[in-house]
């Protein structure tokens, strides 16, 4: 009997702590900014084909995304906010010049949109469905007003799934390398969900069609970095 229940609880604590382990891009926020690290990409670059191609993951990751990185400790290196965390310094973006908002913004977005995609079959949490159903009224609701904004957005920039400060989820979308974690922002909070819709993420591939892109990205979200990222808040 005891037995028994040392093999329930392993087998609970299989199950359930990956849920409240974090995803390494919330050490990140919390990294002074000096200290930051280029992450790696966790899968290759043809992982995720035939929706997003390695041709494409590899500049955007090796070109793109290194140069914001570079870019950033470049811009804040010998300034105070050298030695600020990256979410201290996101909540007062609008005293950082240009420099230091789309560098910044574009190495942390970068960081989360990688992380929260996968080649494997994943699917939400209860409780991040549960709560997705409760505030856009059906899955499928929630999938049209995400992609509606990646789609919609004007030009360069990121669509958004966010848990706001009154524990309500929100879809959002943001100009340029702007996040929901910047004061700049109008609608503030937790950003659970990345979608990069700059031209560079889907044009080799995909030309002007970002609606395909967009209406393809739903096969490669990582719902239990997604779910991990919502059991936190
Ligand atoms: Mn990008």
């Amino acid at each position: 009997m005891k037995q028994k229940n040392l093999v329930l609880t392993f087998v609970f604590a299989i199950a359930v702590l990956p849920l409240f382990a974090s995803n390494p891009s919330d050490k990140t926020l919390s990294t002074k900014a000096v200290e930051l690290v280029f992450p790696e990409l966790p899968y290759a670059y043809n992982a995720l084909e035939p929706t997003i191609d390695a041709k494409t993951m590899e500049i955007h990751y090796s070109k793109h995304h290194k140069a914001y990185y570079n870019n950033f400790l470049a811009a804040i290196k010998e300034t105070p906010a050298a030695n600020l965390d990256l979410k201290s310094i996101f909540a007062e973006i609008s005293k950082q010049p240009a420099v230091v908002r789309n560098n910044g913004g574009g190495y942390y977005n970068h960081n989360l949109f990688w992380e929260n995609m996968t080649a494997a079959k994943t699917a939400p949490s209860a409780s991040l469905k549960a709560a997705i159903e409760k505030d856009f009224g059906s899955f499928d609701k929630f999938k049209e007003e995400f992609s509606g904004a990646a789609k919609k957005q004007f030009g360069s920039g990121w669509a958004w799934l966010v848990l706001g400060k009154d524990g309500k989820l929100f879809v959002s979308s943001t100009p340029n390398q702007d996040n929901p974690l910047m004061d700049v922002v109008e609608k503030k909070g937790t950003p659970l969900l990345a979608l990069d819709v700059w031209e560079h993420a889907y044009y080799l591939k995909y030309q002007n069609l970002r609606a395909d892109y967009v209406d393809n990205f739903w096969n490669i979200v990582n719902w239990d970095v997604v779910s991990k990222r919502f059991e936190k808040k």
